[in-house]
């Protein structure tokens, strides 16, 4: 049990609501003491505060960094770190399970020096939930959720007996298994509690100390708790494993907007429209890094529902945390979602004693920036076609495709001939396709019965079925909607939206509408919750009738898990190379993102998604164009079906029971027979089964000592890949389908696997061997060594053309080492810990770009890998990079400090050398001993060992 300390007397006494007292440290005491103007700090400031001041030990935090951090200034150069011990940690299943490896890879490294394994522990609260392994094999018929989580359960079996050792082997550690909901989703309505409680000795005695709920996550959206008040953003799954095994997550003080928000939403304006208006708002304001806090009327007029949407895009927009204040809304939401009343009434006396209750107004803090929206201004909005902040006015929606259509692609258009937009391609298929089975007729040819075998090969879930048993027959051409989903917990999370696609539904059903066999809608909720309210309120079975059927509780078509289309869709799109759409109510559309053949994917609230899955086609203006006739034969336009608000709000009285989230969320392993029936291995240390192809031991303690390396310059490098900008962490290491033809295939082949049980990249985290073979393996990304051509392919040590994890082990044989170099924004996109991982295992030393995303710099860094920064106007462009260059990386020692600038030395073919400086990104005087330390890993590693 660890000791508590009373620095500048502010451990003090509140009280608990139950007649009783507890213990807490006083944000109020702080400034009383003239510590700092604490009361006019920034709210998620202060909170990070709190956690500063009271994991003072004087080692990993000192009273400098209380002091600091209490004054904070609005505008001044940021170079203090700050560090931020967190209350607790969310996982998702993706993530997580890499990261449950690289622990057990830890106990076995602990055993093989001859220690107890058991000196690994997560010394906070860890919660995974198993929620983005859920594919949409089947959708469209009653029993599609039951059938994929069938196929999910067969995929994933090693994986989730991996987890359940997990659970057992590590005291705190629990997961929420799969069929549950979506991991932002169950931490809102479940895991969250606001406040949390430990027991510290105080002098002789135990008492109970009192302090406000953090966290990181694996997970980007982690910031979706933000709408409750919670501070938390996503990290990598390195740093999360640090901050799991006790050390500090070190970040940048940062800036802080605040976003003024007044006003009220009008009559057919939804959350979504509003988080993507914020979301261009702040990705205009530039937000990268900094916190971003909305007070004012409209943010207090919020519910929290509505709060969690926006707070859930910051990744989009750019920021750490798009923080929300804690006020009535927010105790009223844990009173609705099943929490206690005692807690509830802690909960608020502990913000009201911090001096942390209520939303700010205007003048009552002094921000980095202030950005004003009136809520009143925002409009039915739809985002892509290909980036979530290029939002589009629903009126636009036509007009902006068109254009987009034959716009070059470096304009974020499609590249093609206006001319061809009008082609038309029939398609008349047979009705149910049964898993692993062909279509039962095909209105095609045999062509196209041979291509659909094909693809159903190199498709990850090998059982090519359709949306629906209906017969498929309608047009497929530029600007149809093949996929419609229900999907994320961004909007899942808020009954509001989800009510207002079922009232539309039932109004499209009721007048007469259907959606075409050729669109393939789903509807996955966050949680049971929302099943539970659309029945209640009787809309399911309107859904149902569109098509929206429930296929999972789990991220789906937001993680790209969107399944396969008909052989017969597929096939018309890759012959006639149409720029078809999805729609769906996610927060990412990058390419290949939704579906591999999907070109154009549109971001929008799920009413619009039903609204557009009846239009079938996204080339319409819904203002003033009909969805279709009705069953009178009158036509039927979008203001004919939207809900009003007041119907929304009458919906609403369903929704948010207590006694239901009680229930639902009540001992979920005994409602999960699945889950029970997998056995799972017992002991502290994992056996590795050297055959599994899910599961290997990592090889980052391979040799490992307790002595690290030193600092020195890299020499002799040569490029792996030289690459454009917004190089997201997808097209680094792609979480979806696995080719049969690529390095990661044929690993799987040669080891006896079937291509139709290759399943995705992003259930294989928890093997090296494939995921370093993935690694750049994305089918987009381009390698402008081979003059742009997509696919992971780069030029080897011999000059000829092959795959960049050939060329590494090539260059690795020969003793070479590598460097990546990018244009701007390198890494963006969600956490991937692979991205860093597989940078690394493929002998990556450097990546040296124009700019990086901040989580994914961190990565590598914490996996040993030096991010070098180009200085402005320079790019490998500017100084015609081709890739056959040799580099040195010279400065490096040492002496080395964080942000230092150094030199990238170019030996060019003809020997002609330029020397160009660039800024070392590791950032902090504590990633200068990750570096050192060989990655975050080692390091913590080296200090466990030594304490025990
Ligand atoms: S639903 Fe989407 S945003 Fe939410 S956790 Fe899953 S992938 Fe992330």
């Amino acid at each position: 049990m660890n000791a508590s300390h009373n620095l500048i007397n502010t451990l003090q006494e509140f009280d608990l609501g139950n007649g009783k007292q507890g213990k807490y440290y006083s944000l109020p005491a702080l400034e009383k003491a003239g510590v700092g103007p604490v009361s006019k700090l920034p709210v998620s400031i202060r909170l990070v505060l709190e956690s500063v001041l009271r994991n003072c030990d004087g080692k990993k935090v000192s009273e400098a960094n209380v002091k600091e951090l209490a004054n904070w200034k609005s505008t001044e150069t940021r170079t203090a770190e700050i560090p931020f011990v967190v209350a607790r940690i969310v996982l998702q299943d993706f993530t997580g399970v890499p990261l449950l490896v690289d622990l057990a890879a830890m106990r076995s490294a602990v055993a093989k020096l001859g220690k107890n394994p058991k000196i690994i522990e997560p010394l906070v609260p860890v919660d995974l939930v198993v929620d983005h392994s859920v594919q949409v094999d089947f959708a469209g018929g009653a029993d599609s959720m039951a059938k994929n989580l069938d196929l999910e359960f067969t995929r994933n079996r090693e994986r989730y007996q991996f987890l359940k050792w997990g659970m057992q082997a590590f005291d705190t550690f629990k997961v929420v298994p799969p069929g549950i909901g979506i991991v932002h989703q169950v931490n809102l309505e479940y895991l969250a509690k606001g406040v949390l409680s430990t027991t510290l000795e105080i002098g002789n005695r135990k008492s109970e100390i009192y302090y406000p709920d953090t966290l990181v996550g694996t997970d980007s959206h982690t910031t979706m708790i933000n709408g409750l008040g919670i501070v938390g953003w996503g990290v990598g799954g390195i740093e999360a494993e640090a901050g799991m095994l006790g050390q500090p997550v070190y970040f940048l003080t940062p800036d802080v907007v605040g976003v003024h928000l007044t006003g009220a939403l009008t009559e057919g304006v939804t959350a979504t429209d509003l988080a993507l208006t914020v979301t261009q708002l702040l990705r205009k304001t530039k937000v990268v890094g900094k916190f971003v806090e909305f007070f004012g009327p409209g943010a207090a007029a919020l519910p929290v529902v509505d709060r969690a949407t926006i707070a859930n895009m910051a990744p989009e927009y750019g920021a750490t945390m798009g923080f929300f204040p804690i006020d009535a809304e927010c105790v009223n939401y844990l009173r609705a979602t099943g929490r206690s009343e005692e807690h509830c009434r802690l909960y608020e006396n502990y913000y009201r004693a911090q001096g942390l209750w209520g939303i700010p107004q205007k003048g009552q803090i002094e921000y980095s920036q202030l950005v004003e929206l009136d809520l009143a201004s925002v409009r039915p909005s739809v985002a892509g076609p290909k980036r979530p902040q290029d939002k589009i006015e629903l009126p636009n929606m036509k007009r902006d495709f068109i254009s987009a259509f034959s716009k070059p692609v470096t304009e974020s258009g499609f590249g093609m001939k206006t001319e061809e937009l009008s082609r038309v391609v029939h398609i008349s298929a047979g009705g149910e396709i049964h898993p692993g089975g062909g279509s039962q007729k095909s209105g095609t040819d045999d062509n196209a019965r041979k291509s659909e075998r094909e693809m159903a090969n190199e498709h990850p879930t090998a059982d090519p079925v359709h949306a629906s048993a209906a017969r498929l027959d309608g047009d497929v051409r530029n600007g149809s909607v093949l996929i419609a989903a229900i999907t994320s917990c961004t909007n899942t999370s808020n009954p509001s939206v989800m009510l207002a696609a079922g009232l539309l539904a039932k109004k499209a059903v009721e007048r007469g509408l259907a959606v075409n066999s050729t669109v393939k809608s789903s509807l996955a909720p966050g949680s049971r919750v929302v099943t539970d309210y659309l029945n209640k309120t009787g809309l399911s079975p309107y859904l149902d009738k569109l098509g929206f059927q429930t296929v999972g509780y789990g991220c789906t078509t937001c993680i790209g898990n969107s399944g396969p289309l008909h052989p017969a869709i597929e096939d018309a799109i890759v012959k006639n190379n149409l720029v078809a759409a999805s729609v769906l109510s996610g927060n990412r559309n990058f390419e290949a993102r939704v579906h591999q053949n999907i070109k154009a994917n549109f971001l929008m609230s799920p009413p619009l998604v039903v609204a557009f899955a009846l239009a079938g086609r996204v080339d319409i203006d819904l203002s003033c164009e009909p969805l279709g006739k009705g069953m009178d034969g009158a036509p039927v336009y979008l203001a004919d079906l939207w809900p009003t608000l007041q119907e929304v709000r009458d919906a609403m009285q369903s929704a948010l029971k207590p006694e239901v989230f009680r229930k639902l969320y009540k001992d979920f392993a005994a409602q999960n027979p699945k889950w029970n029936e997998i056995p799972s291995s017992t002991g502290n240390a994992y056996e590795w089964d050297a055959k599994s192809t899910y599961i290997q031991e990592p090889p980052f303690f391979t040799g490992f000592s307790m002595t690290p390396g030193s600092i020195k310059p890299i020499s002799g490098a040569r490029a792996l890949g030289i690459f454009g900008d917004s190089v997201t962490t997808d097209h680094i290491s792609p979480a979806g389908a696995i080719k049969k033809s690529s390095p990661a295939g044929k690993f799987l082949i040669e080891n006896g696997v079937a291509a139709e049980d290759f399943n995705s990249y992003g259930s294989r985290r928890g093997n090296d061997r494939i995921m370093t073979r993935g690694t750049f393996a994305n089918v987009r990304i381009k390698n402008l060594m081979l003059g742009g051509e997509e696919g992971g392919n780069t030029i080897g040590p011999d000059g000829a053309k092959t795959s960049i994890y050939d060329a590494s082990i090539a260059y690795q044989a020969k003793g070479t080492p590598l460097i990546v170099i990018a244009g701007q924004e390198y890494g963006t996109g969600s956490s991937r810990d692979w991205a860093a991982k597989g940078t690394n295992l493929l002998g990556v030393k450097a990546v040296v770009a124009q700019s990086f995303e901040r989580i994914h710099r961190s990565n590598l860094v914490g996996m040993g890998v030096l991010p070098l920064q180009f200085k402005e106007g320079t790019t490998a462009q500017t100084l015609k990079l081709d890739g056959m260059e040799t580099y040195d990386i010279v400065g490096l020692d040492a002496n080395i400090r964080p942000q230092q600038d150094l030199t990238l030395k170019i030996t060019r073919k003809d020997g002609k050398v330029e020397n160009v400086p660039v800024r070392c990104r590791i950032d902090t005087p504590i990633e200068i001993d990750y570096y050192q330390h060989g990655g975050i890993l080692p390091f913590v590693l080296r200090q466990l060992v030594a304490k025990a």
